[in-house]
This record gives C-alpha cells, structure tokens and sequence, in this order.
C-alpha cells in the first residue's frame, strides 16, 4: 500500500532549535503560574523547539480533571510572547479548533481517543479547511493502522499540508511494563507506506513512567523518527494528570544532553563500502533462506497427498514437538532468542498446516476450505 499525502516537509514548519525536534510541556495547563514558570525553565534549557499543553483533557472517567479549558489558551499566549516559543494543543473537536486557532497556536494535535473515531477526525478536519496550521495526529488508542492512515488522510484531504504522525503507543489487555504497548512495527509500516511522513515519537505516553522514558526515547531516535514529544512539569509529584511519567525541565535536558545522535546515512566511503558489502552477503543468506523455505514447503505438500491418500490426519502433536525440540536445542546452540526462533517455527507450521488443509479439502468449496485454513497473520 502507497500512502499519498501532499506533505511539506516538517524543517518549513517548525524551527527546529536543535535536532532532533523536542516538543515538551506540561500533560496540562493547571495554573498560569505553573504553565509560565514551566515555560520558562523548558526555553532556559536551549533544546526544546515547541512548547506543548494540554487545555481539554479526555479523561477515562468522568469527574477527573477535564482539563482548564479557554482560559489556558490565554496563558499559553503569554508563554509564547514571553519565551517566543510556538505552542502546541490537542484538539477533540470543531470548536477547540476555532478556538486555539483565535488563540493563536501555532501547532495542533490529535489525541489518541479521537483519532479512533472518524466522525471526530471528520468534524475536526472540516474546521481546519481554509486554515494553514500543522497538525500532528497521534495513533489511535488501539493498534489500528488504517485508523492512523485514515485520519492523516481526513486532515490532509482538508487541504493540512504541514501534517505529521505521533506515536503513542497502543494501549493492550496484556499487563506489560508499559502503560502503552510501543509495537513499534506499526510505526515503522507508516514510514514505509509514507517515508516523507514526519513521525515522532511520545515515550511519556509510552511508558507512563519517567524511569523508562530514556530507553524509549533512544530507540526511537535510532528508528529514525524526527522527533520527541515529552511531557514536562515544574514540579511532577503535584502534577494533576499523568504525574507519575511527567520530568522537571531539569531533568528533560539531562536527557537530551545524552541522547546518541545517529545519522541515517554516512559520508564515509569505506563505511559505505563495508556496509554494501555485508548488505550483499545478507541478500545471498535471504535468497537462500527463501530458496530453502520454498523446498521445505514443496515436501509439505508431498505429505499433504500421502497422509490424505492414507487417511491420516494432519496433526501429530508429538511430531509437532519433536521439531520444537530439536530445532529449538540447536537454534540456541547458534545464540538465537528463543522467542524468536519460537515465533519463526510457529509461523512455518501454521503456514504447513495450511497449505495440508487445503490439499486435503481439494474437492471441497473454497468457502469452506478458507474456513478451515485462513492465511497465516503476524
Ligand atoms: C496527552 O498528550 O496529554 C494525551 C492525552 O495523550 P494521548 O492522546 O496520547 O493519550
Ligand atoms: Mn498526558
């Protein structure tokens, strides 16, 4: 899938101070004098690009902090007139559009709540037709990739040419160390399905803690991403909304200051020779791996025939364990990661057991037979 977006590249709409692109702020504007004081710490640091705050809080509950609502929009005006620093909003709907726009923010985002749902994406995509402000758009709350697409699509459709993604992370029945599953892999299929797409990244939300914002925060930066949005308080443990993930603006500077800065391509001519080289060995290993996984599969069918012609079913579990076994002692042996090679094996056996399925429902309709034996999905 090609994702058309007429994007201009995110270097014309921000200034960025220092690369990579810092968005940093409290999780909300509580008071004017915690907003300023904020403010002016996070400018003091000289390495955040865009000052962001929360004005209209989605809550999980009702009865929570709803956020201050218009009134912080006005102290948002003094913190960019005092620190010169553009300012970023989440918006839900039409009116916080006009709203922020009358306001004068420079920069718009998309909570992760309202991008799951694409009448809100709609409502907010026709109030920002006519107007030339970047919007960023987090990922929806669920791992829903066309529901990412679909609203960067919405916004763009509306003529928002200065337009990005942020990744928040997703949120999973699973308990994980995380507040928001990274699956960093749908990320990275937006880039690939849109490489001139800015993405960046937000390990607050991620990590729903500051102890493992750092680890999430690099990782980003060495997937390329272009940025980070972090949530900063003057003073986290009275913070009235996400207290537990917000850093001093003290403490985010530490953490930029000892960020490895990457590149992703190198001048380097014995560099580049080295890595095309190790590059075309790979390509052989991979077309091997592929020539070999075709033969493998052959034989599977092979199999296929005889156990039906035998009337043999297509599982045998102790078979099935055997293989886990042996492949498994021996990946090991090579210093694999047992969950990798674990996933691998599954993925062939699901894949063998499809293709038998099928071999031995031949005569059957395909309507069953897709049934019986869905492609396999990872
Ligand atoms: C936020 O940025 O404060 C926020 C509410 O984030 P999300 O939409 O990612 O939950
Ligand atoms: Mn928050």
């Amino acid at each position: 899938m090609k994702l058309n977006l007429d994007i201009q590249p995110l270097s014309s709409w921000v200034n960025v101070t220092n690369e990579p692109l810092i968005i940093s702020g409290p999780c909300s504007a509580e008071t004017e004098e915690q907003l300023l004081s904020t403010a002016h710490l996070l400018k003091a640091t000289g390495k955040v690009s865009v000052l962001r705050a929360g004005i209209w809080k989605p809550r999980t509950r009702p009865g929570e902090f709803e956020g201050i609502g218009s009134i912080g929009l006005e102290w948002l005006k003094r913190a960019k007139e005092e620190t010169g620093l553009p300012t970023a909003v989440e918006v839900a709907t039409a009116k916080h559009v006009e709203e922020a726009l009358a306001a004068g923010v420079d920069i718009l985002w998309v909570g992760a709540r309202t991008t799951a749902n694409p009448f809100s994406v709609q409502e907010i995509a026709d109030a920002l037709r006519g107007h030339d402000v970047p919007v960023l758009v987090k990922n929806p709350v669920n791992p829903d990739l066309s529901l990412w697409i679909g609203a960067l699509e919405r916004i763009n459709n509306a003529g928002i040419k200065k337009i990005g993604a942020i990744h928040r992370g997703f949120s999973s029945f699973e308990k994980s160390s995380f507040r928001n599953e990274p699956m960093w892999e749908l990320a990275i299929q937006l880039k690939t399905h849109c490489p001139e797409l800015p993405i960046i990244n937000d390990p607050s939300h991620i990590c729903g803690n500051r102890e493992l914002i750092p680890y999430i925060a690099q990782k980003a930066l060495d997937l390329d991403m272009q940025g980070l949005m972090i949530e900063s308080h003057i003073d986290p443990s009275v913070a009235w909304t996400d207290a537990k993930q917000q850093v001093t603006p003290a403490a985010l500077a530490e953490l930029v200051e000892r960020f490895s800065i990457r590149q992703p391509e190198s001048k380097n001519e014995a560099f580049a020779d080295k890595l095309a080289d190790l590059r075309k060995q790979i390509d052989k290993i991979d077309d091997l791996v592929i020539q070999k996984l075709g033969e493998r599969m052959a034989i599977v069918e092979k199999i296929g025939e005889f156990k039906r012609d035998n009337n043999v079913t297509i599982l045998q579990v102790h078979r099935w364990d055997e293989i886990m076994k042996r492949r498994g002692a021996f990946a090991s042996a090579l210093k694999l990661d047992p969950n990798f090679t674990e996933k691998f094996l599954e993925l062939i056996h699901s894949e063998s057991i499809r293709k038998q399925t099928l071999i031995m429902n031949k005569d059957k309709t395909a309507a069953t037979i897709v049934e019986v034996a869905p492609p396999v999905q990872i």
